[in-house]
């Protein structure tokens, strides 16, 4: 199986944080990982969306303020998080997108691996990548997005338009924006990101575990550099016991 072969073959990955502004591509190289190594992507807003469509007491709260862009408050994020990691494909590795983005959920992460990861696993100390992508492109790329309401394929007017301007290259079907991508709604959540998430790039800045990565070139050039950041840390890393 390949998911057999991605676990004998790569072993303990331990903790992947991505970090970087929405439209950095955080999603996207979260992917690319989660394919290398067999090991899960954990992305909080699809964990909150998940809550928002089961109409969960959490989803209920969450969704006036995703809605406007906003973050959710930390501690309504913790459990479903600690829940999360706490599930048996997380044992190797996993990839965090989306989290932490406060110093506050930083610290409690810190915590929280050293409690229920390290002291039992040895599993390896995280891995920290920041995208680092300009403003302009940024908007470019999230305001530029529209996707297919029947088969959810995504566009971008400026970098991948469709074949006719506003259609589906498939079935034709007028293409629609996202609530979350709106450009206004993409101003407040960059707006949050400069405000409240940049205190974690700093917070693992000094650590020294930061690794600055330059996100706009070609997504695969940047999945390459990721690789190499991981599999050199990798060796250092201790094997999980079984
Ligand atoms: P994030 O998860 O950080 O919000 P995504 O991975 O969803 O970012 O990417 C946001 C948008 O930018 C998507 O439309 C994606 O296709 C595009 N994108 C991602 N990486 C790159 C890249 N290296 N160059 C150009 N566009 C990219
Ligand atoms: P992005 O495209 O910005 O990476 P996500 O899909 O990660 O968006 O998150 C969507 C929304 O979910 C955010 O705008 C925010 O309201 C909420 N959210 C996701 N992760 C967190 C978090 N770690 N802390 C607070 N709110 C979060």
């Amino acid at each position: 199986m390949a998911n057999e072969t991605a676990r004998s073959g790569y072993g303990n990955i331990g903790p992947v944080i991505l970090l970087g502004p929405p439209g950095a591509g955080k999603g996207t190289q979260a992917k690319q990982i989660a394919a290398r190594y067999g090991i899960p992507q954990i992305s909080t807003g699809d964990l909150l969306r998940d809550e928002v469509a089961r109409g969960t007491s959490l989803g209920l709260h969450a969704k006036a303020i995703m809605d406007r862009g906003g973050l959710v408050p930390d501690e309504l994020l913790y459990g479903m998080v600690a829940e999360r990691l706490r599930q048996a494909d997380c044992r190797r590795g996993f990839i965090l997108d989306g989290f932490p983005r406060t110093a506050a959920q930083a610290g409690w992460l810190d915590a929280f691996l050293e409690k229920e990861f390290f002291d039992k696993s040895q599993m390896c100390s995280p891995v920290v990548i920041q995208l680092v992508v300009d403003y302009t492109q940024l908007l470019l790329r999230l305001t530029g997005r529209r996707s297919c309401p029947t088969d959810g394929r995504l566009y971008n007017i400026h970098f991948q338009p469709p074949r006719a301007a506003g259609l589906c290259d498939v079935d034709g079907t007028p293409l629609i924006i996202r609530d979350d991508y709106r450009e206004e709604v993409v101003t407040a959540r960059l707006a949050a990101y400069e405000a409240r998430t940049k205190p974690v790039v700093e917070y693992y800045r000094a650590q020294g575990r930061l690794v600055p990565m330059n996100g706009d070139q070609p997504a695969a050039d940047v999945t390459a550099q990721i690789f190499g950041v991981i599999d050199s840390h990798r060796s250092n890393c201790k094997p999980v016991a079984e």
